[in-house]
C-alpha cells in the first residue's frame, strides 16, 4: 500500500450528536492537519473501508463502541493490519455492567489494542494521550518513523523474517515490500542506503548501534540484554560500575518479541515489549552502560579475581563480576496461520492473565508437561472446555501425577493424545484449528491456543565451575549443590564466585518480565557486596 498524505483516523459512531460532535471537534482540531478524520455510522462502515482499501490508504486508528464495535474492529485486523483499534468507553464506564468485561474479553482475544475513554471536555488530555500512543504505535507499524527502514523480501522467506526480527529488536520501525522468492532480500534505510541481504551485525552497525567490541576491562559484564540484563545494566551503570552489556542479537530478548505485555506493573493498557526494551536500553545507555550487540558469549574463564568473557567475534572482555542474563527460548509450534494469529488467540508461554477473558470459550492447550497441566487447570475454571493436545499416548510420561489426577477429575478438561495442530484459521483472531488425530484430520472451533511445549536455556557454553540443574538452568545461592568457598554464596551468585544469574536462566525463577527485571537489580546488589569483599583472601573450602 502506498502511504497517503493524511492516513485516516476513523471513528464508528452511532451515538447522540453531542457526544459525536465533541469527539469530532477534539480529533479535528488536534490531528486534522496530519490525519483525515472520518466519522461514520456502523451502516456506512463497509463502504468507508472499501473506499480506503481502493485508495490504498493505511488507516492509522479505528475507534468503535460496544460489543458490535469490538466485533467490527476484530474484523478489520486482517484487512488493515497496521490500524490501531480502540474500543471507546465512557468516562467511569469500566464500572458499568458489562463494559469492563467487554474490554477484558476484547483485549484478551486481540480484537482491540486499547480501550479509549471518550473525551469529556475540550482539551481532554487523558483522551489525547491515548490517541497519541495509538498514533505512535500505528506509525511504527507502518514503518513511517523518523528512522524507518524498508525490507524488500519475499513474504515468507526466512531471511526476510530474520531482517525484520533484527529491526524489531533494535526498535526500528519498518515495512516490508514483497519481492520474488528468488531475489536476495534487501533493506533500504531512511538515509537511502541499501544493504543487500545484510548479516545482523552489518545491519545493526549501519543503523548506528554499537557493535564494535574491543578487548577491555570492565567492573561488570552483563551477558544478555533481555529485561534481566537491561535491568542489571541500568542499576550497575547508575551505581557507578563500568558496565558492558553483550547480546547475541539486539535488545529485549523474549520480551522484545511480545507485542503486548499486559502484566508489567504500571502499564494498565499494556506495553509493547519492543517499546519497553528501547526505553530500558536508552535508560541504561544514559547512565553510561556500554552495549555491544550481535556478540555471542562463547566461553567464560575464571582468571584469579577476573572473569573473562570470550565472544564469537574472537574478542574477550575482562570483568570483576559477571551477570548471566541469558534467558530461555520457548519452543515454537510450526503450522500455517499460527504466526499471523500470535497474540490474537495464539499464545506462547502461560498467558494466565488471559484466562478470565476466555470465560465460556473453547480453549486448546498444546503440551504434556507440568506447565501445560497447570495452565489447563487454571483455564478450566473459566473456559467451557479445555482440550490438552499431546503428541504421545497421554500425560503419564511427562506430567506430575498430582496434576494428572486433578485433570482427570475436572469435567471441563479433555486430554487428546496423539493429536497435533496442523493449521490455525481466523480473520483477525483465532477462530478454528485443524487437528491431525488418530482418526483423521478435523477442524474444530477454537478461541485460544496456548502453546507450552517447553523452553530451554542456552547454558552449554559455560565452564564446568558454573553448576547447572538437569534442564540446564543455573542454581544460585542456597540452591547451589557444590559451593567452593567458606563464605556462603550471595543469593543470585552461581557456583562460580563472582558470576551471578538473573532472569529466566536462573533455576526456579518465575518466568516473567517483572521478575526478570527485579532479579537483574538484585544481582547488581549482590555484585556490590561481592566487590566489597577481597576475593584474594577468601579461604577455599578444604
Ligand atoms: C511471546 C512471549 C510473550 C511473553 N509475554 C509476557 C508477558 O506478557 N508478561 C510477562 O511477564 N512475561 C512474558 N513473557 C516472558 C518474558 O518475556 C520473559 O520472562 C523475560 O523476557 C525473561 O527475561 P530475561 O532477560 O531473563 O531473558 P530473555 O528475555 O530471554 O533475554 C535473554 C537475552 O540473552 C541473550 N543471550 C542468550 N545467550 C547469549 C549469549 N551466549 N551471548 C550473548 N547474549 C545471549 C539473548 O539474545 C536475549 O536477548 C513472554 C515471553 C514470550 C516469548
Amino acid at each position: 500500500m502506498t502511504s497517503p498524505a493524511r492516513p485516516p483516523l476513523l471513528v464508528v459512531a452511532d451515538d447522540d450528536p453531542d457526544a459525536r460532535g465533541l469527539m469530532e471537534e477534539e480529533l479535528q482540531r488536534r490531528y486534522g492537519s496530519d490525519y483525515a478524520i472520518r466519522l461514520c455510522a456502523t451502516a456506512e462502515l463497509e463502504a468507508v473501508l472499501d473506499e480506503a482499501a481502493a485508495d490504498g490508504e493505511d488507516i492509522a486508528i479505528a475507534l468503535a463502541e460496544g460489543k458490535d464495535g469490538a466485533a467490527l474492529l476484530a474484523e478489520m485486523r486482517g484487512r488493515f493490519p497496521t490500524a490501531r483499534r480502540g474500543l471507546l468507553i465512557p468516562w467511569l464506564g469500566w464500572s458499568r455492567c458489562g463494559v469492563g468485561e467487554l474490554v477484558l474479553r476484547s483485549m484478551a482475544r486481540g480484537w482491540i489494542d486499547l480501550y479509549v475513554i471518550r473525551p469529556t471536555r475540550r482539551r481532554d488530555e487523558v483522551f489525547h494521550r491515548t490517541i497519541s500512543e495509538l498514533l505512535q504505535e500505528s506509525e511504527r507499524l507502518r514503518g513511517e518513523g523518523p528512522a524507518g527502514a524498508t525490507v524488500v523480501a519475499h513474504g515468507s522467506s526466512a531471511s526476510g523474517h530474520r531482517l525484520r526480527a533484527t529491526l524489531s529488536g533494535l526498535g526500528i520501525p519498518h515495512r516490508t515490500i514483497g519481492a520474488d522468492a528468488e531475489a536476495p532480500p534487501a533493506v533500504t534505510l531512511a538515509n537511502g542506503q541499501v544493504l543487500s541481504d545484510p548479516a545482523p551485525d552489518e545491519l545493526t552497525r549501519a543503523l548506528g548501534f554499537p557493535t564494535e567490541l574491543d578487548p577491555h576491562d570492565a567492573d561488570l559484564v552483563v551477558v544478555g540484554a533481555g529485561p534481566a540484563g537491561l535491568s542489571a545494566a541500568v542499576y550497575g551503570a547508575s551505581e557507578g560500575l563500568r558496565t558492558t552489556v553483550l547480546d547475541a542479537g539486539a535488545v529485549g530478548g523474549q520480551a522484545g518479541s511480545s507485542s503486548l505485555i499486559r502484566n508489567y506493573l504500571g502499564f494498565p493498557r499494556g506495553l509493547g515489549g519492543g517499546e519497553l526494551a528501547q526505553r530500558a536500553y536508552q535508560q541504561a545507555w544514559l547512565f553510561g552502560a556500554q552495549f555491544r550487540l550481535t556478540h555471542r558469549a562463547t566461553a567464560l574463564e575464571p582468571l584469579d579475581d577476573r572473569r573473562i568473557v570470550h565472544t564469537d567475534s574472537g574478542v574477550a572482555v575482562a570483568a570483576r563480576a559477571v551477570v548471566l542474563a541469558l534467558g530461555v527460548e520457548y519452543r515454537r509450534l510450526d503450522a500455517p496461520g499460527l504466526t499471523e494469529l500470535e497474540g490474537a488467540g495464539v499464545f506462547y508461554g502461560a498467558s494466565m492473565s488471559e484466562a478470565q477473558a476466555l470465560a465460556g470459550e473453547r480453549v486448546y492447550v498444546v503440551g504434556g508437561g507440568n506447565s501445560a497441566g497447570q495452565a489447563a487447570l487454571h483455564l478450566a475454571r473459566y473456559a467451557c472446555t479445555v482440550r490438552i493436545l499431546v503428541r504421545g499416548d497421554g500425560l503419564a510420561a511427562t506430567m506430575s501425577r498430582y496434576l494428572i489426577d486433578t485433570i482427570e477429575k475436572d469435567p471441563n478438561i479433555e486430554v487428546r493424545p496423539r493429536t497435533q495442530v496442523v493449521a490455525a484459521r481466523g480473520d483477525g483472531r483465532l477462530e478454528a484449528l485443524e487437528l491431525r488425530t488418530p482418526n483423521g484430520d478435523e477442524t474444530v472451533p477454537a478461541a485460544a491456543l496456548i502453546v507450552l511445549i517447553g523452553a530451554h536455556p542456552h547454558t552449554e557454553w559455560l565452564p564446568g565451575e558454573v553448576g547447572r540443574d538437569e534442564w540446564g538452568y543455573l542454581p544460585t545461592g542456597p540452591d547451589i549443590a557444590d559451593w567452593p568457598l567458606e563464605r556462603p554464596p550471595f543469593s543470585l551468585e552461581t557456583s562460580l564466585p563472582g558470576v551471578f544469574a538473573a532472569g529466566d536462566v536462573r533455576a526456579r525463577s518465575v518466568k516473567r518480565v517483572a521478575s526478570a527485571a527485579g532479579s537483574g537489580a538484585l544481582a547488581v546488589s549482590d555484585v556490590h557486596s561481592y566487590l566489597a569483599l577481597e576475593p584474594a583472601r577468601w579461604p577455599v573450602r578444604g
